[in-house]
Formats: C-alpha cells, sequence, structure tokens
C-alpha cells in the first residue's frame, strides 16, 4: 500500500488485502501458536512460531506503520511493553534520558523504576522551555521523550524545535502520539525518530483490547527492536492485533468527532465559575494553543478540567457523572471521567510530576455534545 494515498484510505487497506484462499474481506485471524514447516526450515509463508511472527500481527503492523508514514511497526502486548522493548533495545546503564514532565504516570515509573535500578539515568524536564532542555542535555542523553498532547494536562511540545535539539546532541526524539493518533499529528513529518502508542487508546478505539506499538522511521533500531520483541516476547496477540486493526479503520472519523466534542466541552466548560481551569489545546487561551494549531489537524479528544472547589470537588466531581463513566483509561468511544492524582497517576503522587490535586480528566467520546454537556453541568450541581 503507497504512502502516497490519502491517510484515510491507507487506514482501511494497508495490511489489510483479503484472503486469496476464501475471497474473505477481512484478513483472517490467524489464532495459532506455530506453524507447519515443510521439512526442517521449510516455512510456508515466512512464519515459524508466534512469537517470532504471525500474519494477523504482521497486518497490524503493515497498517500502523502506514498510518504514521513510518518504514516499519512492531506491535506489542501493551503500550508499555512496547515502551519497554524501544527504551531497552535503545539504551545502556549509563544512558540518559530527557522525559518531560507531564506525561503517563506508567511511563515515568518505567524509566525511574524498573530502567533506572538498571543503571538508566532520567531528567524531567518542561519541554516548553527549549532552554532548560539544551541545558538539560548530557554526553550520555540517548532520548528525548515527548508526549504531546501530555497526559493529562494536554501540555504541548514543539516537536520540530525539539528536534533539532535532541539531533544536534546525537540524541534520538521518540513521540508518544497516544492522545493525538495519527489522524491528527504525524511526528515523523516533524522530525521525531520514533513513535510510541498505546493502541489501548485512539487506535483500537472501543476499550476493548490492550496494546502498544513502536513505529520507526528507518531502519536504524529495526534490528535492535525486533530483537527484543522475539526474545522479550511481550507481543500483541492474534485477536488483539486483530480487534486494533479493524478499531484503526473507523480512526479517521472518530478523531473527527472526538475532536469536535471535546472543543464544544472546552467551550463550556471555559464559562462556568465553578471550573478554574480548563486544560485543552484548542482553545485560545491554551500556551501551546499556536504550536498545536501547526503540528496538528485537530485537538483531539482529551481534556483536563480544574475545579474551584479544590480537590475535595474535583474528587466528587469524578464520582457524579452518569454519562461520562469513572475508569481508568481513554481513547474509545465511550466518555470517560478519571481523577488522575489516584488513578491513572497515583505513581506520581509526591513527586515533581504530582499532577494538581483539583483537576480532573475526561475523556470525551463520540456521543451527542449537547447530551455529553447536559451530563458535566448537572454533575457539577451534585458537588
Ligand atoms: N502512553 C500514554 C500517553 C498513555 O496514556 C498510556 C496509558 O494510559 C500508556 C502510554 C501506556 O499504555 P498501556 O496502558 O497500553 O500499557
Amino acid at each position: 500500500m503507497s504512502n502516497e494515498q490519502h491517510f484515510d484510505t491507507r487506514a482501511i487497506h494497508a495490511g489489510q488485502a483479503f484472503d486469496p484462499t476464501t475471497g474473505a474481506i477481512i484478513p483472517p485471524i490467524y489464532q495459532t501458536s506455530t506453524f507447519v514447516q515443510d521439512g526442517i526450515g521449510g516455512f510456508r509463508g515466512g512464519y515459524e512460531y508466534n512469537r517470532a511472527g504471525n500474519p494477523t500481527r504482521t497486518a497490524l503492523e503493515t497498517q500502523l506503520a502506514a498510518l504514521e508514514g513510518g518504514a516499519h511497526a512492531r506491535s506489542f502486548a501493551s503500550g508499555l511493553a512496547a515502551e519497554d522493548a524501544l527504551l531497552r533495545g535503545t539504551l545502556g546503564p549509563g544512558d540518559h534520558v530527557i522525559l518531560g514532565n507531564d506525561v503517563y504516570g506508567g511511563t515515568y515509573r518505567l524509566l525511574t523504576s524498573v530502567l533506572g535500578p538498571w543503571g538508566v539515568e532520567t531528567t524531567t524536564l518542561e519541554l516548553s522551555d527549549l532552554d532548560a532542555v539544551r541545558a538539560g542535555i548530557r554526553p550520555t542523553t540517548r532520548i528525548v521523550w515527548a508526549e504531546t498532547p501530555s497526559n493529562p494536562l494536554l501540555k504541548i511540545t514543539d516537536i520540530p524545535a525539539l528536534a533539532e535539539i535532541a539531533h544536534g546532541a546525537g540524541a534520538l526524539l521518540v513521540v508518544d502520539n497516544t492522545f493525538a493518533s495519527p489522524a491528527l499529528q504525524r511526528p515523523f513529518e516533524l522530525g521525531a525518530d520514533a513513535v510510541v502508542h498505546s493502541t489501548t487508546k485512539y487506535l483500537g478505539g472501543h476499550s476493548d483490547v490492550l496494546g502498544g506499538a513502536v513505529v520507526l522511521r528507518d531502519d536504524t533500531l529495526l534490528e535492535a527492536l525486533s530483537f527484543q520483541q522475539f526474545a522479550v516476547g511481550a507481543v500483541s496477540a492474534p485477536l488483539d492485533a486483530w480487534l486494533t486493526s479493524r478499531g484503526i479503520k473507523t480512526l479517521a472519523v472518530r478523531m473527527q468527532r472526538h475532536s469536535e466534542n471535546a472543543q464544544a466541552i472546552a467551550e463550556w466548560a471555559a464559562r462556568r465559575p465553578e471550573i478554574e481551569t480548563v486544560y485543552y489545546p484548542g482553545l485560545a487561551s491554551h500556551p501551546g494553543h499556536e504550536i498545536a494549531a501547526k503540528q496538528m489537524t485537530a485537538f483531539g479528544g482529551m481534556l483536563a478540567l480544574g475545579l474551584a472547589g479544590g480537590p475535595a470537588a474535583a474528587r466528587a466531581y469524578a464520582e457524579s457523572t452518569r454519562l461520562f463513566q469513572l475508569a481508568e483509561s481513554l481513547g474509545g468511544v465511550e466518555s470517560l471521567i478519571g481523577y488522575p492524582p489516584e488513578m491513572t497517576h497515583a505513581s506520581l503522587r509526591g513527586t515533581a510530576l504530582a499532577v494538581p490535586e483539583n483537576v480532573v480528566r475526561l475523556s470525551v467520546g463520540i456521543e451527542d455534545a449537547g447530551d455529553l454537556i447536559a451530563d458535566l453541568e448537572e454533575a457539577l450541581g451534585r458537588i
């Protein structure tokens, strides 16, 4: 499938050719652990054993690479498994990573509590302060890692500016593109070297699968990444890969609706006295609005609200909505609300990255915007 086709077409067709043996329009789920050999080493389709490769996974990996405009993709059992494979395939003891100061709590935990004891050093920085990033670079810096928009405060990083600094220091720029998805932002076009995803979120899109991916711009890291995937084995199962491929086919239309609904909610929230801060890059008042407007085609479905009533009001609000269900995760068609300090970002409590305690996070689904706003408004009356 050519990368010259438009995004929406690639999302539906890349890697998804119909089954030539039956004509089934949808590629089958190859629910198998192994592949019969015609004599030792006689592999019919190049497949040997499920940890090493499976056609359903290949179909997803081909689709993911085409979506991001990358050369290769590898898919994993979770977003964190994907991050781990990329980090361990790239780093060794003594290496240094610069990480944004607003990130998914699990990414920080992986770097500091798992890779830290192995000898990897991590500095967290405000990535919109480019001078701070330049000053934070060390001779051992191998990776600059940005989440943009970030989880949960929707901070925006200038990807081209960060790429220039990272490359000038001989480091790689990794972008976690989970919040935007490639429908809204394609980091390779902006200078990134690798893109990671929790495909659990917008790519899967239906809250029914856990998965992750690393997409590479070129061949440089492929061998190391593929080795980690094979040697450690945190691969996606065939059914999970298939569900993710199915979700991706509607990504473009979903992201458009998620963004429209989130914009409407952000504008409503900005008018409510009970809400002190609205964190949404689609609002002109957001400090990253102009950069987001340059590097994204819409602003996405995630937003955070800072409640004027403080932590108690935020906790109560997260428990008061009815259409927005209280749950971890994000990116599904149904709307979710969460209280990051005690849920997704609990591992950051007490660190410099702790999320303000008056913040709730919304994953805005694709329901009717009026119904969603009515739910949020009624819940304000209950706190
Ligand atoms: N990156 C971001 C931005 C996330 O929000 C998450 C999970 O919430 C992850 C990575 C980790 O993904 P997973 O939960 O699939 O391991």
